[in-house]
């Protein structure tokens, strides 16, 4: 059963120019629910488009992006844009918490936005941030937690709406590696405990091997070529 599908992705930037960069070439990769990839590419290789691509944020010049049964590739922009408010999440290494809200506002403003209830956008985030530990934190502002903290909201966020899909772009990429650790395990709680499928890009092998799998992105083509 899987969320994502990805069937001969191509993506080159600047095409038919002298500044053409060949990113991404015939890639097929499949995650399935409740299952926890990593995603490990050397800088360059083309990680962070192919995590814009599979959630909906770009769109690849060749190839089909199946998210739960549905062929993305062929629905109108509005129509995919809905889709990835429903059904993706995202995590960044830097949180992009809105710095004037509160951690709880921040988990509960992504759910008003897909409809939801304020009473019970506000009980769901209350119940995320338990999950990660946070509940005195929920009235602070991203500025008054710390790092290890302002990924843990960013998390909840992520799971805000249900998604079915997670996607992380070195999710613990700017915390020391003892906070990194911690942190990671809250991550992989709380995706083990909703079941959802997550992607989950990483340099830190370490991370890696406690994932199920291990997705490997080389260089298609030479830098320059
Ligand atoms: P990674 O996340 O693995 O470091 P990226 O997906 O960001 O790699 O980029 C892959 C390659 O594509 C890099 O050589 C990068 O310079 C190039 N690239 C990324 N975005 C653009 C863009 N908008 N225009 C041109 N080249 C780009
Ligand atoms: P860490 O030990 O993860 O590096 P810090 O030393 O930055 O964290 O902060 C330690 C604790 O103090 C954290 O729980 C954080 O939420 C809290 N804290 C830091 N700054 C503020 C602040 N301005 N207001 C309230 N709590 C704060």
């Amino acid at each position: 059963n899987d969320v994502l599908k990805l069937e001969g992705i191509a993506k080159t930037y600047n095409p038919g120019t002298p500044g053409a960069v060949e990113v991404l070439r015939g890639l097929d990769l499949s995650v399935a629910q409740g299952e926890v990839v990593a995603l490990v590419a050397p800088s360059g290789a083309g990680k962070s488009t192919l995590l814009h691509v599979a959630g909906l944020l770009d769109t690849p010049d060749a190839g089909r992006v199946v998210l739960n049964g549905r062929d993305m590739t062929l629905l109108p922009d509005r129509a995919r844009t809905e889709a990835r408010r429903r059904e993706v999440g995202f995590v960044y290494q830097f949180h992009h918490l809105l710095p004037e809200f509160t951690a709880l506002e921040n988990i509960v403003l992504p759910q008003l936005a897909n409809g939801v209830a304020d009473g019970a956008a506000k009980a769901r985030a209350r119940d995320l941030l338990g999950r990660v530990g946070l509940t005195a934190r929920a009235d602070h502002r991203p500025a008054a937690l710390s790092g290890g903290e302002q990924q843990r909201v960013a998390f909840c966020r992520a799971l805000a709406n249900s998604p079915a899909l997670l996607l992380a772009d070195e999710p613990t990429g700017n915390l020391d590696p003892a906070t990194s650790d911690r942190v990671f395990d809250v991550l992989m709680t709380l995706v083990r405990e909703t079941g959802m499928a997550a992607l989950i890009a990483t340099h830190n092998l370490d991370l890696a091997g406690r994932m199920d799998r291990v997705v490997r992105l080389d260089r298609t083509v030479p830098a320059g070529a």
